[in-house]
């Protein structure tokens, strides 16, 4: 099959949120401007609100938040290791989001947004501040909107062909490689500016049911943004910050904890007891979380049948049409109801990297621009501390806009690239005639990263995660095997993962603190050390030895002096087992063992297999 090369201004690598917004308002800002989205799947349903969102999390609106508001609730949950810019243009974007979407859906204010009887859109108390930063959204059909834009401004989308190389010279960016998962057609795509909207590293720890995709984040979302812009040498911050997950248990799916608690729910211990004092999805609140259980007041539920009929009614139409919708059947057929105490279990589940509930990612400025010329990032990639839905759309905005204005005045890039040898090389899991299947390498690393680096975090443990991975690029990776191109992508996903599992292995290490709750709770370490408060931990691969390297910086210099820190204290791991049995030493040398090897040898198995005489 002959490649296809494109030459285009601008790549959106990732057709979700942050993806679809960028092509838009790079659209917006230069109408000739040749955009090019690539997807995993087909745009109308890719991505994290692939089957529609309920909230905008995040948000200054006018008469209930300002700019500044976001900046103080950020800097308190992000615990001092924020650029307070990304904050507050974070805080200035979002009316202008809320505008853009009643404009792409087509539907009114009071109809996608609640309004208040000022006509103000009313927002609600979710953040552990004073402020209500919370919009509620009915927003079923708000991705198939931004998906119906995109295409009408003349972008052209590949849907189903998900980027798997980045290209760079001098510094520069000057393009992309994909392939179609279903055809294999092969594209090769010059672009002087490209813009990683790729998402988080949803598929990075193992689900407890056991199901691959079975996971909270969209199932495409296996950390390539991460991994191509570390090989082509930007930098990454906050690796080691893990998203902590509090799902509902034994169901694929959120708990949803930001749809109940704006409207009166809280979280429970199994003895009935609110357990902490809000439910924010911050590092304190998971470490919370752990506490119950490591002392034995598990499990924990969302408490929600003290509310009135009509909230749950209301409720459950979220919960079971907006989110996932076999969530209804889900608690029907474990005659579960939300008029009960203990209808929504929840349990810490897989852990994940992404900036959108948590910070980590590639390091952006506020313009979107990372160390990289050329290259852009937004959404749950990019490192903006707790951004959620309504960052990726800022971002993404300003990201397209940036690479418009940028590309307009690059050089158009030259890209020499052996595509032969290239694409020889991505399909060698497919050529190849026998090996592993890429499902079992993907739930090996996954299990390892489970086990080995899940807070709270033991030295010992990341170390031997650091050997696993090692052992599994140099064993597994060449070995896998795939029968067609949608497995294809498989192996290069199982990389990702594996890249993204060293980036956050490594920075975990490096940062030797404990710091935002049990997000970076360092056994060895289980305290916050005032000589890490205002430093990123920065993970970059040094391009001319190929070595990961890791470092400090300085976060940028304050403008708002807000309180940097949750109200927890790390809980101490003191367990005293008391004084166990003790038997009389025995000899260390065992006459018995050692003529043995002497008369036999070490030849084994030596009965089954007997050596035929020469
Ligand atoms: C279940 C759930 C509920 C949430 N609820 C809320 C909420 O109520 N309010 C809120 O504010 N936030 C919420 N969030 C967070 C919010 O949805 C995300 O922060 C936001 O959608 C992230 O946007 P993104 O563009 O970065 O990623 P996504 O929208 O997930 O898009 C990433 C896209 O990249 C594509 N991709 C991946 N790899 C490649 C590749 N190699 N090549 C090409 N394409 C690729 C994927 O196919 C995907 O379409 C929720 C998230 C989840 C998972």
């Amino acid at each position: 099959m002959a490649i296809r090369r494109i030459e285009a201004d601008v790549v959106v690598l990732g057709g979700g949120s942050a993806g679809t917004f960028a092509a838009i308002k790079a659209k917006n800002a230069n109408p000739k401007a040749r955009v090019v989205v690539l997807d995993k799947g087909p745009i109308e349903t890719s991505g994290a609100i692939g089957r529609g969102m309920d909230a905008l999390n995040i948000v200054s609106v006018p008469g209930y938040g300002t700019p500044e508001d976001v900046v103080e609730a950020l800097t308190k949950v992000s615990e001092g290791i924020l650029d307070q810019d990304l904050a507050y243009t974070l805080g200035q974007g979002t009316y202008g989001v809320i505008k853009d979407l009643e404009d792409y859906t087509g539907r009114e204010p009071g109809d996608l947004f609640p309004v208040d009887e000022n006509g103000n859109y009313k927002c609600n108390y979710l953040h552990p501040t004073n402020k209500p930063l919370y919009l509620a959204m009915d927003g079923e059909d708000i991705k198939r909107a931004l998906a119906r834009e995109v295409r009408k401004l003349g972008c052209t989308v590949l849907d189903r062909t998900p980027v798997v190389r980045l290209f760079t010279e001098d510094g520069k960016v000057t393009g992309v490689f994909a392939f179609n998962i279903r055809t294999g057609q092969h594209y090769l795509i010059s672009a002087p500016a490209v813009i990683i909207t790729s998402g988080c590293v949803g598929k990075f720890g193992m689900p407890r049911d056991g199901y691959l995709s079975g996971i909270y984040e969209f199932p495409g979302n296996t950390g390539e943004g991460f991994s191509l812009a570390y090989h082509a040498g930007a930098e990454l911050v906050n690796m080691e910050c893990f998203q902590t997950n509090l799902l509902m248990k034994d169901f694929n799916g959120p708990a949803c904890g930001y749809v109940v608690i704006p409207r009166g729910g809280y979280g429970i211990n199994a003895l009935g007891e609110k357990y902490w004092s809000h439910g924010y999805w911050s590092g304190d609140m998971f470490l919370a979380v752990w506490k119950e259980f490591m002392e034995g007041r598990g499990p924990v539920y969302l408490k929600l049948d003290h509310l009135p009929e009509e909230t749950i009614q209301g409720l459950e139409k979220i919960l079971w049409g907006t989110e996932r919708t076999v969530r209804g059947q889900f608690h029907k057929q474990r005659n579960e109801n939300y008029r009960c105490w203990d209808s929504v279990e929840q349990g810490m589940e897989e852990i994940t990297l992404c900036s959108g509930h948590s910070m980590s990612g590639i390091f952006v400025n506020k313009n979107t621009e990372t160390t990289v010329k050329g290259l852009f990032a937004a959404g749950d990639c990019a490192a903006v501390p707790q951004q959620y839905l309504p960052g990726a759309f800022v971002f993404g905005g300003i990201a397209g806009r940036a690479a418009a204005e940028y590309a307009a005045t690059a050089k158009a890039p030259k890209l020499k690239v052996d595509v032969d040898n290239l694409w020889k090389e991505i399909r060698a899991p497919l050529d190849r005639p026998d090996g592993l299947p890429v499902d079992q390498v993907e739930t090996k690393i996954r299990t390892k990263i489970s086990q080995y680096i899940t807070p709270p975090k033991s030295d010992p443990l990341m170390q031997k995660m650091l050997w696993w991975i090692e052992r599994m690029r140099r064993e597994d990776v060449p070995n896998i095997k795939v029968r067609d191109y949608h497995d294809m992508i498989k192996a290069t996903e199982v990389q990702s993962i594996i890249d993204c599992a060293e980036m956050a292995t490594k920075a975990s290490l490096f940062r030797t603190e404990s710091r935002w709750g049990l997000s970076h709770y360092r056994l060895a370490y289980p305290a916050r050390d005032p000589k890490w408060d205002g430093k990123y931990c920065v993970v970059k691969k040094n391009l001319d030895t190929n070595e990961m390297e890791l470092s400090s910086k300085d976060v940028q210099k304050y403008k708002w002096d807000y309180p940097n820190r949750l109200e927890y204290d790390y809980p101490e791991m003191k367990h005293d087992l008391g004084k166990g049995f003790t038997h009389p030493p025995n000899d260390f040398n065992d006459p018995w063992i050692v003529e043995k090897v002497d008369r036999e040898g070490m030849d084994i198995p030596k009965r089954m297999f007997v050596k035929k005489e020469d």
